[in-house]
């Protein structure tokens, strides 16, 4: 069973000239770490979003979407929220709480964890991605790395399936790049989480991705391994 599936999903926004999304179908495997490119407009957000539900929730998109053979149309919040976690290219975007601490539970408090589950997954979470020296900080006051680190912990926290990533790294510099995708391959192999991720910093990323899904004007253009997409493009 495929973890996720799409089946011709075609999205076109209103008064835009051409679709964002033409006719794209796949099936993703657990545990695939993927990387999604393309040029700029060539629908990659738009894919990651409607996967996330962030669009359309009902409607204007054709198509199927699956997550374990269940349509994701279906879903309730909370069970998205638990299947698919995603993180976007802005760091301050994401975040809504003051302090670091606040930010990390607020997920887990929404869905009603016990004190005692949620003070446990917290500390392991802070013990993994190293977040010791964070917690007396307002989150203002943090770098976009460790904006963009705080943002995943959270994320990760709700234990997702998969994880969608929306050019992440975009606002970092180099170094915090490279960190925040260490920290992703290293949930990937020690997790097992299924990782897509839209970048332009694809040098680093396909020697990590099992897979690149390559769109072109809402189509998918390519798909198979780092070296068959270097041998196509
Ligand atoms: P990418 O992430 O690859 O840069 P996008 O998914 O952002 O591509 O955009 C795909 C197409 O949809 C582009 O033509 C873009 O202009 C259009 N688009 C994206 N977001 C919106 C929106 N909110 N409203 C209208 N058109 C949009
Ligand atoms: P990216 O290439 O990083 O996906 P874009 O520059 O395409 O980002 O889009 C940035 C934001 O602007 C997104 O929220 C997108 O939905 C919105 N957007 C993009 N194109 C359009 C458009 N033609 N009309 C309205 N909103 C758009």
């Amino acid at each position: 069973m495929a973890l996720l599936e799409a089946k011709n999903i075609t999205f076109h926004y209103p008064d835009q000239p051409r679709k964002a999304i033409d006719n794209i179908s796949f099936q993703i495997e657990q545990g695939e770490f993927i990387v999604l490119c393309g040029p700029s407009g060539s629908g990659k957000s738009t894919l990651l979003r409607l996967l996330k539900r962030e669009i359309a929730p009902h409607g204007k998109w054709t198509g199927d979407l699956f997550f374990q053979n269940q349509a994701i149309s279906h879903f309730s919040s909370e069970q998205l929220a638990q299947s698919i976690g995603m993180v976007f290219q802005d760091p301050e975007n994401q975040i809504v709480m003051d302090q670091v601490m606040e930010e990390l539970v607020f997920g887990l408090e929404n869905i009603g964890t016990p004190t005692d589950e949620m003070r446990k997954k917290v500390a392991e979470m802070i013990h993994f991605f190293g977040l010791e020296n964070l917690l007396h900080k307002r989150t203002h006051e943090l770098s976009g790395g460790q904006k963009q680190l705080l943002n995943l912990a959270s994320v990760l926290l709700m234990e997702p399936q998969v994880l969608l990533l929306d050019e992440p790294t975009a606002q970092l510099d180099p170094i915090a790049a490279k960190d925040f995708i260490g920290m992703l391959h290293r949930m990937n192999e020690e997790f097992g989480i299924t990782v897509i991720i839209a970048e332009h910093r694809l040098e680093e990323l396909f020697a990590l991705a099992d897979r690149v899904l390559v769109l072109e004007q809402g189509k998918k253009k390519h798909d198979g391994s780092p070296r068959k997409i270097i041998r196509e493009i």
